[in-house]
C-alpha cells in the first residue's frame, strides 16, 4: 500500500514513516503542501495522511486542490487542534477522516484500514483468499492451511498487492508504485528477487505455483493454470 505522508516536523515525520513502514506501507514523505501536490500528481497513492499545519499552504488548501485536480485517494487529516470547526472544515475540504494529535500509531493504523476498506475502491477486505492461500490484512499474516508463511514486511506487502488483484496480470510498474516508495530503482531486479523469495516461502505451504510469470507483462496470483 503506497502512502503519502505530508508532515513538516521532521522528527515526527520520520517516526511516523518508520511506524507505517513497519506495517507494510510504502511511505513517501512531503514536508510542505507544494511538494505534496507534486507527489500526488506523479504517484498513484492508495492513501494520504495530511498534516493540517504546514509551512506554505495549510492542509485544508492541499486537500481542496487535490480534489480539484481529480485526485480521489482517501485523505486522513492530522490536526493539533480538537476544535469542532477545524474538523468540519477538514471534512468539508474533502478529507475522509481526521485524527487529533497526539495520537497512537495503533489508532492511525486502524483508521487507515477503515478508510481503505470503505469507499469505491474498497482496497483491503480483512481476509483475502486465493486457493489455499489466506491473508489476514489486520494481522498482516499469510498462511496456507496450517502453515504460517514467514514473510518480511515487504514480502507481505507484495503478496497482499498481488492478492488484491488475484487473477489479474499485475505489471512491474504497478508493483513498484504500490509496494515500493520513492527509493525504488527501476533498473534493479528487486521485483524478480522478491518473486523468487515469495515462491520459496509459498512452497512451505505447497503453494509455490500460485505466482505465475507472464513474460513481458508481469505476474498473476491465481490458482488456475
Ligand atoms: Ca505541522
Amino acid at each position: 500500500m503506497r502512502l503519502l505522508l505530508v508532515e513538516d516536523e521532521l522528527v515526527a515525520a520520520r517516526l511516523l514513516a518508520k511506524g507505517l513502514r513497519d506495517h507494510a506501507y510504502a511511505v513517501d514523505v512531503a514536508a510542505d503542501g507544494a511538494s505534496a501536490l507534486v507527489a500526488a500528481g506523479i504517484n498513484d497513492y492508495d492513501v494520504i495522511v495530511l498534516d493540517l499545519g504546514l509551512p506554505d499552504v495549510d492542509g485544508l488548501e492541499v486537500c481542496r486542490s487535490l480534489r480539484e485536480q481529480g485526485v480521489h485517494v482517501p485523505v486522513l487529516m492530522l490536526t493539533a487542534r480538537d476544535a469542532v470547526q477545524m474538523r468540519i472544515a477538514g471534512l468539508d475540504s474533502g478529507a475522509d477522516d481526521y485524527l487529533t494529535k497526539p495520537f497512537d500509531l495503533d489508532e492511525l493504523l486502524a483508521r487507515l484500514r477503515a478508510l481503505l476498506r470503505r469507499g469505491a475502491r474498497a482496497l483491503v477486505p480483512e481476509r483475502l483468499t486465493v486457493g489455499p492461500l489466506v491473508l489476514d490484512t489486520r494481522a498482516q499474516t499469510a498462511s496456507c492451511g496450517d502453515v504460517r508463511l514467514p514473510l518480511t514486511t515487504r514480502e507481505y506487502a507484495f503478496l497482499e498487492f498481488l492478492a488484491r488483484h488475484a487473477g489479474e496480470v499485475v505489471g512491474r510498474s504497478a508493483i513498484a508504485e504500490h509496494v515500493w516508495d520513492d527509493s525504488y530503482d527501476p533498473l534493479s531486479n528487486v521485483i524478480d528477487v522478491y518473486v523468487q523469495r515469495l515462491r520459496r516461502k509459498l512452497a512451505l505451504g505447497g503453494a509455490e505455483a500460485l505466482i505465475k510469470t507472464r513474460r513481458g507483462a508481469g505476474y498473476v496470483l491465481s490458482e488456475a493454470d
